[in-house]
């Protein structure tokens, strides 16, 4: 964007905005049009080119700025990903630890009932047999 410094109209003084491309100038309030001197142009060339160079530099610290934050957010999504990982980890080894214990306890039940299922079936042979 080409910019426009302020030089005063010679005729009333007024603030009149300079195009750098052009050589002459027309007072927005008087009408007065007067000659820009190469150099007042030039001045104002330069001025363009910091300006350019000044978006040019803040685009570039945007752009920096935006690539941190992505990285951070990254950052962030593995970690979440790697403490989810270890949630999972711990629930399977409680499930697991569940499921053998149910297991034990089944096999105990079962060990009880042949016991009690067998003992009066004992009881009833020895009295059997010692008779
Ligand atoms: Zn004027």
């Amino acid at each position: 964007m080409a910019r426009l410094i302020a030089v005063t109209c010679p005729k009333c003084g007024a603030e009149v905005d300079l195009d750098p491309g052009k050589e002459l100038v027309k007072c927005t309030y008087c009408g007065t049009s007067s000659f820009v001197s190469k150099e007042e142009r030039h001045d104002a060339e330069d001025l363009d080119a910091q300006d350019e160079a000044w978006e040019r530099e803040q685009e570039a610290r945007r752009a920096e700025t935006e690539r941190q934050e992505r990285d951070r957010r990254a950052e962030a999504e593995r970690e979440e990903q790697a403490r989810l990982a270890v949630l999972r980890r711990e629930d399977e080894l409680r499930l697991r630890a569940a499921v053998q214990e149910e297991k034990a306890h089944e096999r105990s039940r079962r060990i009880l009932i042949f016991v009690l299922a067998a003992l009066p079936i004992g009881a009833f042979l020895a009295l059997y047999l010692t008779k």
